[in-house]
């Protein structure tokens, strides 16, 4: 079967293992399914997931004049501690802006990797955990907006990294860490009116993925590089297929690609 699309990132189940979905326009395609199948995406054209022209894709599945313009890439989205919503002031698109920004944010510790720190939208529970590859994460603070959840990681990016150690992640290799107790000891660092913020609740939330042998040596492939990529589906974790050489693939950093998808 072949599949043309535009590439969007795989959506998640979470369930034991996580399943995945590709949408390719109007087909839903069950990734787990294609384990142990040969696959082939190749690379044959582009479509700018904001303007929707066939232009090179910069970042984040746009090209680069929608990179810059558009508020769905606005420098608050890599770090929310710059969120301007809150005061009423326009950054991009402020009614857009207002919408994403003014509503419940979470601060959460998660291991994907190594330990981490990170922000998402409420709504993005536990979805944003599962597209990291996370194993574990939980719940640091909630926040009525996305500028207070950024405070609060800011405050905690000196002693935590805020960035998934990914080719840790992929050999799923993690430190030991015990999340409540971290959780306990950043507690102190935060302000009086950070405090009021925190979750009480020490839920760990768990992710088993659908991989049975991790590699040992990963080798990312990207379709600047290899507009042909093909083998068999070994796994799949966070937004990455794993094929049984070793090399992996990440859906989401292709975004915007248009490919030709064989089963
Ligand atoms: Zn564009």
């Amino acid at each position: 079967m072949i599949f043309n699309s535009v590439l969007r990132k795989m959506y998640a189940e979470y369930q034991s293992p996580i399943r995945y979905y590709l949408n390719f326009n109007d087909d839903f395609i069950d990734v787990n399914q294609l384990i142990s199948r040969k696959i082939s995406i190749e690379h044959v054209g582009n479509q700018c997931k904001s303007c929707g022209l066939d232009k090179p894709i910069f970042r984040m599945g746009f090209c680069q004049s929608c990179f810059y313009t558009v508020p769905e890439a606005s420098p608050s989205i890599i770090n929310p501690e710059l969120s301007m919503a809150h005061l009423g002031k326009e950054q991009r698109d402020l009614e857009w802006e207002k919408k994403f920004e003014l509503q419940p944010h979470i601060v959460y510790l998660a291991l994907s990797g190594g330990l981490k720190v990170g922000v998402t939208r409420g709504v993005q529970v536990p979805t944003r955990w599962i597209d990291q590859g996370a194993s574990n994460a939980i719940v640091l603070a909630e926040t009525p907006n996305r500028y207070e959840a950024g405070m609060i990681e800011v405050l905690l990016k000196d002693s935590l990294a805020d960035k998934t150690n990914w080719q840790r992640m992929l050999k799923n290799q993690n430190p030991e860490v015990d999340l409540v107790q971290t959780k306990e000891e950043v507690r102190e660092k935060l302000s009086e009116e950070q405090q009021e913020m925190y979750v009480e609740d020490n839920k760990i939330w768990e992710f088993e993925y659908p991989i049975e042998h991790y590699p040992s040596k990963v080798k990312s492939l990207t379709l600047a590089k290899h507009p042909k990529i093909e083998g068999v589906l070994a796994g799949i974790r966070g937004q990455y297929l794993y094929f049984e050489s070793g090399e992996v693939f990440n859906v989401r950093n292709h975004e915007g690609h248009v490919v030709e998808f064989t089963v």
